[in-house]
């Protein structure tokens, strides 16, 4: 593979609008590499069905707002693509292909799903769909061969399986032996390369909600309601944070404070760039010395300054629909190019090609 850069692949399912987690989590990340690295970005519309099967025009809403999304924090189209799973009928294919190479049991071991049945309380009635999403970003992935996935913590098991499959294909199909490093695989004669993972400097943001029965703090995620999101407008990330979960046994301001597991805390701790000013704070809250409302104001201004240039983007491409439209396409077509190729070349090296 003779690339003037390497690749890079990560993108979000369409069940919804991004949010602050996006952002620590994997976003911020995708905006200061997108120099350095050729950037595909995933707008993952086939597996929001796992979950939205009886909802297709809010998962047609949310590809439309994911890609504002993108735009408006900083994802910059004209070195950048940004493209429509489903669109992109080569990961259709190499889903049921590398679906041959994963064992059911390891399948079932993943604890991502785990938590997600539980979280999202889908139950025992989940469809048979939702087990098979992450071989399907398994291909979302390999599909463009990228060396690089920026993603959160809760992707770390399906980044796992991605490799896991990447070895076993360039094993059986390409005549890679067992023993080869990852970093040597394309090398030594194999398709796909074993991806390196990028965590973002938060690997879970948690949500603005409590604690679940168990005592933990969830994820903030689009499907739980616990959100606050790029698109937010002032008056709604003060109202959020205002009603934010902070220490229950704290009444009154003079009463001593919890700083470990307190969202208000953790939310400062990530956010606020005055350190000196948190760690002020956090003494007196302890101490019961600064009421709520004035720390969660505080949050609320950093909140509101790092979404202000997010929010002016936004305005731009809200009012230019036919614009956003003309860059999904324009990406879906070059990744097509890019997907076609991976797909003709893996069926070379699984002998299925005919005519
Ligand atoms: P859903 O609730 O539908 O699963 P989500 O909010 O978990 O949605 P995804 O589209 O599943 O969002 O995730 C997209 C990317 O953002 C992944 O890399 C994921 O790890 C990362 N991400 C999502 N939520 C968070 C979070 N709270 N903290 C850090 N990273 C996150
Ligand atoms: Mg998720």
């Amino acid at each position: 593979m003779n690339r003037l850069k390497p690749r890079l692949l990560t993108g979000d399912t369409t069940t919804g609008r991004l949010h602050l987690g996006h952002w620590v989590g994997s976003l911020e990340n995708r905006v200061a590499l997108q120099k350095e690295f050729d950037c595909y970005f995933i707008i993952a519309n086939v597996q929001a069905f796992t979950t939205r099967m009886d909802r297709p025009g809010e998962v047609h809403q949310s590809v439309i707002d994911i890609a504002i999304d993108y735009l408006a924090a900083g994802i910059n189209p004209q070195i950048s693509t940004i493209f429509i799973q489903s669109e992109i009928k080569a990961i259709a294919e190499l889903t049921i292909f590398f679906s041959m190479l994963v064992p059911f049991p390891r399948l079932m071991r993943n604890p991502t799903i785990k938590d997600e049945i539980r979280d999202k309380g889908l139950g025992e009635n989940y469809p048979v769909g939702f087990l098979l999403y992450p071989i399907n970003q398994v291909a979302d992935i390999l599909t463009f061969r990228p060396e690089i996935v920026p993603v959160g913590e809760d992707q770390i098991p399906h980044i796992e399986l991605t490799r896991e499959v990447a070895r076993k294909f360039n094993q059986l199909y390409c005549g890679v032996d067992s023993h080869t490093a990852d970093e040597d695989y394309v090398a030594k004669g194999g398709l796909f390369p074993i991806v390196d993972l990028k965590l973002g400097r938060t690997r879970r943001l948690i949500g603005t909600g409590g604690p679940d029965c168990a005592g933990h703090l969830l994820k903030m995620s689009k499907s739980l309601n616990n959100a606050i999101f790029l698109s937010d407008n002032a008056d709604t990330i003060a109202k959020k944070v205002m009603n934010m979960y902070t220490d229950p046994k704290r009444l009154k301001a003079s009463d001593k404070g919890e700083i470990e597991n307190n969202p208000l805390w953790i939310f400062h701790d990530i956010f606020n760039p005055d350190a000196v000013w948190v760690d002020e704070a956090k003494e007196r809250y302890r101490a019961g010395k600064i009421g709520d409302v004035e720390c969660k104001k505080k949050l609320i201004d950093v909140l509101v300054a790092l979404i202000g240039p997010i929010a002016a983007r936004r305005a731009f491409y809200e009012k230019d629909q036919t614009e956003v439209l003309a860059i999904l396409k324009q990406g879906t077509d070059k990744a097509n190019a890019v997907a076609e190729e991976t797909l003709k070349l893996a069926k070379e090296f699984m002998q299925q090609i005919y005519f």
